[in-house]
């Protein structure tokens, strides 16, 4: 029996359940491997239960807590999917200012409706368990299909645990220390090809960081320019990039 995959969405712009919804014929080899029961984008079905669900998006309020683990209760593995899921991605940048004013500032003078409440915002994981992680701001469409091909066929999925720096290496970039720019690549887990400092524009580790980044940074990166992974943390807020939050 082919196994039962939901997508379900918090806080966030959607654009990951948007890559899958733009896989056109790619889209076939999916569902000839899975049965889609749940994607509010492209579906309008329901399933109590899920073998595969994927979530979107961060969690910003209490009552968003409340629906996540119950869909949580009612899956058998459950992946984080996108830098809003797998880190907060850029929504948790309001977790470096004060909510209230953050509230004034998106909806003047209905800042205090209930219905807009907010709370600071969570990572799939700092509310319920993640089994496997998609990162990205969007997702990689090659990743999710070799990970939903994985998964399919009862294997385990491989997410590069190493730096940026490695691929943007395997590219020959000159790198972009060398031209007075700055750039996350030491310590931002790697799967994106180094696509922004191929295209001379810093990583800002949509990715997260790899794992514990002051042991497995680039340091040959760090040590030739007398960086610390401290001091090109402080550079970049875009995702939150904090070796204490990101994974
Ligand atoms: S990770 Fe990026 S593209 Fe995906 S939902 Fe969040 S903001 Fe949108
Ligand atoms: S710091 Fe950035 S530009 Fe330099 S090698 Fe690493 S990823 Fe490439
Ligand atoms: S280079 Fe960095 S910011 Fe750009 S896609 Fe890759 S991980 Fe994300």
């Amino acid at each position: 029996m082919k196994p039962k995959v939901a997508f379900f969405d918090f806080a966030c712009c959607e654009g990951c359940q948007l890559q899958i919804a733009n896989l056109e014929e790619e889209i076939l080899g999916v569902v000839a491997l899975v049965d889609l029961v749940e994607f509010r984008e492209v579906l309008t079905g329901h399933a109590p239960e899920y073998d595969i669900t994927f979530i979107e998006g961060s969690i910003t309020r209490p009552e968003d807590e409340e629906r996540l683990k119950d869909i949580r209760k009612r899956s058998k593995i459950l992946i984080a999917f996108g830098a809003c899921a797998t880190t907060g991605g850029v929504n948790k940048i309001k977790n470096l200012r004060n909510l209230e004013t953050v509230r004034k500032e998106v909806y003047q003078d209905d800042w205090n409706k209930p219905h807009l409440n907010t709370a600071p915002t969570k990572a799939v994981d700092e509310v319920v368990k993640v089994d496997y992680y998609l990162h990205g701001c969007p997702i990689n469409r090659n990743e999710f299909l070799s990970v939903v091909k994985d998964l399919a066929m009862g294997k385990v999925p491989r997410i590069p645990d190493y730096p940026v720096c490695v691929e943007c290496k395997l590219r020959e970039n000159e790198c972009l220390y060398d031209l007075g720019k700055t750039c996350l690549g030491p310590i931002a887990r790697a799967g994106c090809a180094a696509i922004c400092p191929s295209n001379k524009s810093g990583c800002e580790a949509c990715r997260g960081t790899v794992p514990n980044p002051n042991k497995n940074a680039m340091h040959e990166v760090l040590a030739k320019r007398n960086l610390t992974v401290e001091a090109i943390i402080q550079e970049f807020t875009m995702f939150a990039v904090n070796p204490e939050v990101s994974k």
